[in-house]
């Protein structure tokens, strides 16, 4: 009895120990990660693990964990008892509080935003190469994307301070003018346009950002890491979500790489999972065998020995040898080796006869004769 209530005990801590991961590391941010960054990691993970769309074992748990981190991260004054005095202040703010349901919570996020029909700003694709190398060892590669951003100085208003935006004196901050017009002598009809004066926004302003011309947005350069994955497909797209052109007016796109692999000059082609690889060898080698060494990609040796003939254009699968299968770690396609045969430019009368005397005994020979000599 004993024993198991300890075991137990055991178990309850084990438990709360887990419970008790690092709410940042869970949405896979840091500790300084803004808002937006927050509710953008939110979005990701939160999709990446809904049990109505992975069914792998503890993504549900995961998924509770995200919504946990989120419901916490996203509220300033809880996430900064988060911050002070961990889980353990949480729970004692929290005390008698109903906590959220984390699926409620997760079709409240994405309900809200389809509701408010937010526009995205453009997706951008962009073909992107990679050494075969990289993707049969895995990688990762910095890479940079010019884009615009919300202008940091005025934050997006266009404005040089916020004292520098008024209500349009022209139509009062409703953006239309009523106009009226005389169509006969004593009559009038009142027609409604949008003001001239700002465009219908309502808003004038008196002095531009000076930072960015009153543009609102200026150009920046963005540097990235794309993870090559062993064994990506070609083509396999890697999306950066939110990585778009910023604007005022929308949320920005996504930024989307299709990766493939580069023309290899090293004489290495890929199909899917198998790796083709052409090896030349002498004419001795053809007909006696050989055993080489074939450099791969990540510099291992492969051993190719062949006993007896081999017939030009033979084709030799080593199994294993192939590509990496993306995310089965540790299984590889095959490896396919076209044998080439070169023959000698000239032989010397030495080696010609010599020869003849071989083939002259050969079984099957079907130049039996040596009428010339
Ligand atoms: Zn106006
Ligand atoms: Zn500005």
């Amino acid at each position: 009895m004993i024993s198991s209530i300890q075991i137990l005990a055991f178990l309850f801590i084990l438990v709360t120990l887990a419970a008790a991961a690092d709410l940042y590391k869970v949405l896979d941010v840091d500790r300084s990660a803004s808002e937006q960054d927050i509710k953008k990691a939110y979005k990701r993970l939160s999709r990446r693990y809904h049990p109505d769309k992975n069914k792998d074992p503890g993504a549900e748990d995961k998924f509770v964990e995200i919504a946990h981190a989120y419901e916490v991260l996203s509220d300033s004054e809880k996430r900064q008892i988060y911050d002070r005095y961990g889980e353990e202040g949480l729970k004692a703010h929290e005390d008698g509080h109903q906590a959220s349901n984390p699926f409620d919570m997760f079709s409240n996020f994405f309900g809200q935003r389809s509701q408010q029909q937010t526009r995205r700003g453009p997706t951008s694709m962009t073909e992107f190469e990679v050494q075969l190398s990289d993707i049969y060892t895995g990688a990762n590669i910095d890479f940079m994307i010019k884009k615009q951003i919300l202008c940091d100085h005025c934050r997006g208003s266009g404005a040089a301070s916020d004292g520098d935006i008024h209500t349009c004196s022209g139509c009062g901050g409703s953006g239309m003018k009523i106009v009226k017009q005389q169509i006969f002598p004593g009559m009038f009809a009142q027609t409604q346009t949008t003001c001239n004066e700002c465009s219908g926004r309502g808003k004038v302003i008196k002095k531009v950002c000076p930072h960015c011309g009153g543009s609102k947005v200026v150009d920046h350069t963005a540097h990235y890491t794309l993870e090559v994955e062993p064994g990506m497909p070609e083509g396999h797209q890697v999306v950066f979500e939110g990585e778009g052109d910023e604007s005022p007016d929308w949320e920005a796109g996504d930024v989307v790489l299709r990766v493939r692999s580069r023309k290899d000059r090293g004489g290495w082609r890929r199909k899917e999972t198998s790796l083709y690889w052409k090896e030349t060898i002498g004419i001795d080698e053809a007909l006696l065998g050989f055993d080489r060494n074939l450099t791969h990609l990540d510099g291992h040796v492969v051993r190719l020995r062949r006993t007896g003939v081999t017939q030009p254009g033979f084709v030799q699968k080593i199994e294993e040898e192939g590509m990496p299968i993306h995310e089965h770690r540790g299984s590889f396609g095959d490896l396919f080796v076209e044998y080439n045969v070169v023959l000698p430019m000239e032989l010397s009368p030495k080696t010609k006869r010599k020869l003849m005397e071989a083939f002259v005994g050969m079984e099957g020979s079907s130049h039996p004769s040596g009428d010339e000599l």
